[in-house]
């Protein structure tokens, strides 16, 4: 998509530190600098996010990030990771391109990747009542 930054690092017409690549996906390095092996994986088409993506290409990004993620682990030192998504600008989506955060994790690194929630505002039974799928 025009204008789309991770369509162009998907395209190559920007340059990124890529990790790994197949025919339907890209992962790369995330530039914030924040956490050590910070691996973002989208797919090469664009989707908004997870609530636009088809099956198909979403089956494809999920094989893409647990070969990353394999890769981490067996190879590179490290022992676990924090997958992170954010779909939609209320959950705090910044690029309008889909992407998993892959958070490489070792034990005692003391990085803080599972948020501490506040606590539910409403009742658990009526939240359910409210959310179950018919
Ligand atoms: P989110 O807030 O979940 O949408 O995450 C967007 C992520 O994209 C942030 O962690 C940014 O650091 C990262 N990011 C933005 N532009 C680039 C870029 N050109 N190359 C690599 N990472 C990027």
């Amino acid at each position: 998509m025009k204008d789309c930054i991770f369509c162009k690092i998907a395209d190559h017409s920007i340059p990124s530190m890529t990790v790994y690549e197949d025919e339907y996906t890209i992962a790369f390095m995330d530039t914030a600098k924040d956490v050590d092996g910070h691996i973002l994986v989208i797919p090469k088409t664009h989707a908004h996010n997870i609530l636009d993506c088809d099956n198909y290409t979403l089956s494809q990004l999920i094989s893409a990030v647990k070969k990353v993620s394999c890769h981490l682990v067996e190879n590179c030192g490290f022992e676990g990771v924090n997958l992170l998504n954010a779909s939609g600008e209320s959950a705090g989506q910044s690029v309008q391109h889909f992407h998993i955060h892959v958070i490489p994790r070792k034990s005692g690194d003391r990085i803080n990747a599972w948020p501490h929630f506040d606590g539910a505002k409403e009742d658990i039974e009526d939240v359910f009542k409210k959310i179950i799928i018919k």
